[in-house]
Order: structure tokens, then sequence, then C-alpha cells
């Protein structure tokens, strides 16, 4: 399959249901080789003021349709997604990286937010409370938040996109996209999948161009009534402080800083298969990725020969060769943070295992890599890596690794291993963190709020909450004659 021949490849923005370009252009490249693969259309901000009132005048309508009839369009774009769902999967390897089969489990994944929330739409209640006052009835509503903007990240190109259209459309609001500047083909290609379900135009826009122009852009028109943001926690607060100024609404899904934690008692062969799935997804540049690994040191010997062996074996590659496992990482600069990381950890005493190297000077692909004995105050373990390290930090008892797994301001996953269920409840109480994986390193699906405490962000996306952020509550006080 050639990308440029693909119908749904589309170098234009979504404006109003037309695709718009205009120009001035931003280059596309594909992280494995470096080639440029597509141009789009750098909006000037006045551009996206203009789709801005599209968005507004769309709502009017589209609120007024029955939730089963905003239900209904949406399910026609859910199996549209999956009728296409190998060539998105094409056009997201081929911007971002990630192995084809990834790519088309994302696909699968970002789907079924959709599908999730076409249902949810049924599913917008409101409440009968009793007054205080014998002449008084109490009436609760719940309304669309209003036009909402969307800011996603390179790292899931359409999961993090419908994660927030889907919910927002669902309650009867508009949006607009701003993809991540590295990959906004597979954004586009979801916004004409859209058309063809029917979606009116302007319910969903997608507009691409310079980050900081559109998102001045976007949270400081005062039309624009709610932001979700998926990205650093740098870029996240910056957002919330513009969105300041006229109160909008948000919702952050911010940095991580995941603990991984492995006690005695833990079924070893099964922590050490988790740890590898969560690890070296999308080759580490997940904000739900394990950034430390504590493992209390009696099973330290155990639990790191097996690991290394398996981590040995993971085969990196260009993400559309069949066997590949491991992608290259976003761009040069992810491959230098990895880098400095390893460096850091290697002179304040780590040892390295295994990796600890680029596959190439010219290439963005680093080995996969162990490191063990890593001080817990190592560059690796307080800030996210997101890439392939693993720092192993040894640890005596729960009480210490739970300080570790707490002295963060970040708050996004966790997860834990052991089999004794009085010790699982303990520390799962304990941990700071908006969501726990215990015994499993898969804890990502539409049915569950994801999220995230302290600098990890606020709001939760997904599961029966996941709508509650695009609607606002009206209470309305009758007096009765
Ligand atoms: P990452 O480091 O993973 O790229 P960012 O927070 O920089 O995370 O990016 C996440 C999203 O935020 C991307 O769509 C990016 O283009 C956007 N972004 C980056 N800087 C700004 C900014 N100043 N204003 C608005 N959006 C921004």
């Amino acid at each position: 399959m050639t990308l440029t021949k693909l119908e749904i490849f589309k170098q234009h923005c979504l404006i109003n249901g037309q695709w718009t370009s205009t120009d001035n252009s931003l280059p596309v490249t594909n992280p494995a080789n470096g080639d440029v693969i597509a141009q789009v259309p750098d909006l000037s901000a006045e551009q996206v003021n203009e789709a801005i009132v599209h968005a507004q005048q769309a709502m009017l309508s589209w609120r007024a349709l029955s939730p089963a009839q905003r239900g209904a369009l949406l399910k026609a774009w859910y199996a549209l997604i999956m009728a296409h769902q190998d060539e998105l999967a094409l056009i997201m390897t081929s911007e971002q990286g990630k192995p084809l089969s990834e790519a088309k489990g994302e696909i699968a994944y970002a789907a079924s937010y959709v599908e999730w929330f076409a249902e949810e739409a049924m599913r917008i209640q409101g409440e009968v409370l009793p007054a205080a006052n014998a002449q008084q009835r109490i009436i609760v509503s719940r309304e669309p938040v209003g036009v909402c903007a969307a800011i996603t990240p390179w790292n899931f190109p359409a999961a993090m996109i419908t994660r927030k259209v889907a919910p927002a459309l669902a309650a009867g609001c508009s949006m607009l996209v701003k993809p991540a500047q590295q990959t906004p083909l597979t954004a586009l290609a979801l916004g004409e999948l859209a058309c063809r379900a029917g979606i009116p135009a302007g319910v969903l826009q997608i507009v691409t161009g310079d980050a900081r122009t559109i998102g001045e852009a976007l949270t400081a028109n005062p039309i624009v009534r709610k932001l979700s943001f998926t990205g650093s926690t740098r870029i996240g607060s910056l957002l919330m402080a513009q969105c300041a100024k006229d109160v909008k609404r948000l919702s952050l899904e911010l940095g991580g800083n995941a603990p991984f934690i492995v006690f005695d008692d833990a079924d070893v062969e099964l922590a050490v298969a988790e740890l590898i799935k969560a690890k070296f997804r999308n080759a580490g540049q997940t904000c739900i990725s394990p950034n430390r690994v504590y493992v209390q040191e009696d099973l330290m010997p155990a639990f790191t020969a097996q690991l290394v062996e398996q981590v040995s074996q993971l085969r990196l590659g260009d993400g559309l060769a069949p066997d590949t496992q491991i992608g290259p990482l976003i761009d040069a600069a992810a491959v230098a943070k990895v880098e400095a990381h390893v460096a850091d950890a290697l002179s304040a005493g780590a040892t390295l295992l295994c990796g600890g190297e680029r596959l190439s000077a010219q290439h963005n692909w680093y080995k996969p890599t162990v490191l063990a004995e890593v001080p817990p105050t190592a560059q690796c373990a307080c800030e996210e890596t997101f890439g392939p390290l693993l720092p192993l930090i040894s640890f005596s008892t729960e009480q210490q690794v739970i300080g570790y797994a707490n002295d963060t301001p970040f708050g996004l996953a966790a997860y834990l291993f052991s089999d004794n269920l009085h010790r699982v409840q303990r520390v799962v109480e304990q941990i700071e963190s908006g969501m726990v994986g215990i015994n499993t390193g898969v804890i990502s699906a539409a049915n569950a709020p994801f999220g995230g405490v302290k600098a990890s962000g606020l709001g939760r996306e997904g599961a029966h909450v996941g709508i509650e952020e695009y609607l606002e509550m009206k209470y309305q006080c009758y007096g009765i004659k």
C-alpha cells in the first residue's frame, strides 16, 4: 500500500466540513528514516478563530439531536474506523514509528472509545432531588459544556483523540482538535472517516500548525468553554494558566513516573512478562510506562536474570517490518534524553546489564536497556525517561518502597506484584496515583477511568465518568403555587 494513494490520507485541515489548505505548511517525517512523508497546513490564529465560530454554529443543531441520533452517528464512525484499521495503522506507523501490530492495536483501542461513548450518550441522566422547602421542586439536568478544544500528543496519535472527541460529541459539544505536529496524519484520516460517517460539518474540526499559535488562539477565545489536553506537565500547566483568564473547564492528562513494585511473594514469571509488555510498548514512550522498578531484595537475583534474558531478545526495526517489536523513538531529542538518563545512572553507580547504546549514530533506535543498582535519586528514577530504559532499584520493606513510590510530584499509574492480598490492599491504599495495576501491566480500557493525581493531571477519560467532563449541571428550582 502506498501512503499517498490511500483515500483517507489527507494533507489539509478539516474546517467546517471542507479540506482546507494554506500557503504555509509544515513537514511530517517518518521517524524510522527521516523521510518527509507529507506537508500539512500551518494555520494562522485568524483561521483558528474562524474555525471556532464554525464550531459554535455547528453545535446549535448538534446538541439539539437526540442522544440516540448522536450515538448512531458515532457508531457509524466506529464502524468506519474499524473497517479502515489497516490503512490507519499504516499511516500511524509511517508518522510515529511504532510497530504495525501495535498501530493496529491502537486503532482498535481508539475505536473502542467511540463505541463506548456512542452508548454512553444514551445514559446522560438528570436527577429529581427532595427540596427543603415544601413549595419548591428541584430538578438537575445536564447540558453540553459548549465548544471544546483538544490538544493531543504524538505517542498515541489515534487514541488520545478519540478519548476526547467521542465523549465531547456524545455529550452534544463540538470540538476542535490540534494534533501533535509530529503526527497529524492519523488525526486527519480520522476526520475524513467522521465526515463519511455523517458527523455534520463543524462538529469535529482538525486544525494543524504551530502549537503555540494554535494553543493561544484556542485558549484566548471565549467561545471555547473547555480544553482537554494530553501531554507534558510543563505545557499542561502553561495551558491551564492561559485558560484561567475566562475560567475554562479543563481536563489534563500529564506526565507520569510510574513505579513498578515487585514483592518477594510475587509470581516472578508473571511480573517479568507484564513488565516487558508495559514497558516496551511504543518503545517506552507511554505516559503510564513503568519508569522505575523496585524489587524486594531477596527476589532481585531471580527477577533480574529472567528480565535481562528476555529484554536482550527484543527485536528492533522499522515499524513496517513484520517482526519488529521495538520501533524508533520519535526523534533525536528523545534518544538524547535516554542517553542522558543512562549516563547519569552509570555515573551514580548503576551497573549496565543490557543495551545502553543507540543502534547507530544516525538513527533513532535505542537498544532496550536494563540498569541494576540504580540509586533512588538517579535522574531516571525521578523523571519520565519516555524511552526503553528499565532502572532496577532494590528495597527491603513495604514502608520503604511506598516512600520511594510516592516521592515524586507525579501520580498517574503504579503497578504492584504480590500474591499476598493483605499486603496488596495495604499498599494500594497508600500509593498516590490515579491508577494501579495489581498483578497486571495492561490497564488501559475504554470502560475504565484513566487519569492521574498530583502533577499528573485533572479529570478522567473513559468509563461512565468520562462524559461528565463534557457536561455541566443545571439546577432548576421550581416554586409551586
Ligand atoms: P511532548 O513532550 O510529549 O511532545 P508536549 O506537551 O510538548 O509533549 O506536547 C503535547 C501537545 O501539546 C502537542 O500537540 C504539542 O504540539 C502541544 N504543545 C506544545 N507546546 C504548546 C504550546 N505552547 N501551546 C499549546 N500546545 C502546545
